[in-house]
């Protein structure tokens, strides 16, 4: 069989542990026996980005801006305990921060669903994809503790000298007083990802804050979105029939229970915490939920949602059989090759990376799964198998269905 060849490169950014492990399988036997792949690799492992004192981890980013499309294996975020285990020169910062901040981007998290794993909540049938803006807010609060009587109050000094003040609370005794910020280009931004998502992947788009208690910062957040969407999105979203629909938080959380799902939900920073957590442990597993990092200018960084499995990786050094979920990885170079081959014009090379997701689906509805899942599932005859198995199983059919 001749190989599916490709034009421009995709970004490739090796991460930590399990992950790394399971990377490698991945290209090794689901890809590059089918692709003559073209990647411009990054290593984003713990220690090459302590040799370069991170620097890896900026140029990665700055390539994913340069390339549009971008795939990425899950990596240690450092703490004091990885500093000790790997002997790091410093606590180095998130790789998904630094990459986020360069691509002043949105994260989509997205559950992959199959047959025999039903939802918490029975009437969701499509995936929820949830939109977080991952700045500012409580994030980067600043905080007080108040001991005694006394005025908080809210300034703030212009460039100019000029001045806006606030009296927050008159406390009469001990209390807690915290100022949060956000910046206008960065809602902005927000705003542009979920309109170009909601357009790329022909889905409705919610928005939902709390601007009827907070009528000047959430409402900022509610007014950005209405007049982007009157002034640059609504033509293409009527002419796609999808729609854009603001409500208050209160109300979205009741309509997405009752909802059978098949939209994006954007939420500001704190929603979107809290509410990805439900969504994806409503839906099943952290193993099944993908990732996406889309820019305002339309780049693509795609991951899978979970970590590095410590735990799995520890028994892999000691010699065990791992049964760990490659799905997630899996769907992550999927979803950067079907970008990369829209982009370049490749047909062949999207229907590849679609070919290898129904493989995927197919061999889970066929009852062959990691051990993560068995447990799930429901109404069907689930064989635990170990990654290794897993994976060619998943290659049979892939094989299968590139006849
Ligand atoms: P984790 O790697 O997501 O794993 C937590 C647990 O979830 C695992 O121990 C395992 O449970 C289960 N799990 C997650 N993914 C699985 C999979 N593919 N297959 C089967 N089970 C899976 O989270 P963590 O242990 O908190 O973090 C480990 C490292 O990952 C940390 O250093 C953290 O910094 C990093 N991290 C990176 C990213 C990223 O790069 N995007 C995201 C999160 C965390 P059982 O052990 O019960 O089987
Ligand atoms: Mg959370």
């Amino acid at each position: 069989m001749k190989k599916i060849q490709m034009k421009t490169p995709i970004v490739e950014m090796d991460g930590d542990e399990m992950t790394r492990v399971i990377w490698k399988m991945i290209k090794d036997e689901l890809i590059n026996p089918f692709v003559e792949l073209k990647t411009e690799y990054y290593d984003l492992g713990l220690p090459e980005r302590d040799r370069t004192e991170d620097k890896v981890t900026f140029d990665a980013g700055y390539a994913a801006k340069k390339y549009g499309v971008a795939v990425k294996c899950a990596t240690i975020t450092p703490n004091a305990q990885r500093v000790e285990e790997y002997n790091l020169k410093e606590m180095w910062k998130s790789p998904n921060g630094t990459i986020r901040a360069i691509l002043d981007g949105t994260v989509f998290r997205a559950p992959i669903i199959i047959d025999s794993i039903k939802p918490v909540v029975k009437n969701w049938k499509k995936p929820i994809t949830i939109a977080r803006h991952a700045y500012g807010d409580v994030y980067k609060d600043t905080e007080m503790k108040i001991e005694s009587a006394g005025k908080a109050e809210l300034v703030f000094t212009g460039k100019d000298g000029s001045e806006q003040r606030q009296t927050v609370f008159d406390f009469e005794g001990p209390g807690i007083v915290q100022g949060l910020y956000n910046k206008e280009d960065s809602i902005r931004s927000f705003a542009h990802s979920c309109f170009k998502y909601a357009i790329d992947t022909k889905q409705d788009l919610w928005f939902s804050t709390k601007d009827t208690i907070s009528k000047k910062y959430d409402h900022t957040f509610k007014d950005i979105f209405a007049e982007l969407y009157e002034n640059e999105y609504k033509v293409k979203f009527e002419e796609l029939g999808i729609v854009y629909f603001y409500t208050l938080i209160d109300d979205a959380v009741a309509r997405v229970i009752r909802s059978e799902g098949g939209y994006i939900w954007a939420l500001k920073n704190y929603d979107g915490d809290v509410m990805s957590d439900m969504v994806s442990t409503a839906f099943g597993s952290l193993a099944m939920m993908t990732s996406v990092l889309v820019s305002p200018d339309g780049k693509y960084e795609y991951e899978a949602a979970h970590g590095t499995v410590t735990r799995h990786y520890y028994r892999y050094l000691n010699g065990e059989e791992t049964s760990t979920n490659p799905i997630a990885t899996i769907f992550a170079w999927t979803g950067a090759l079907k970008k990369r081959g829209e982009l370049d014009g490749l047909s062949d090379l999207e229907e590849f990376g679609r070919k290898l997701e129904e493989a995927c689906i197919d061999t889970l509805n066929c009852g062959i799964m990691t051990k993560d899942l068995v447990n799930l599932a429901e109404n069907i005859e689930a064989k635990p198998v170990n990654t290794a198995e897993f994976i060619s199983e998943i290659r049979k059919r892939l094989e299968e269905k590139l006849q």
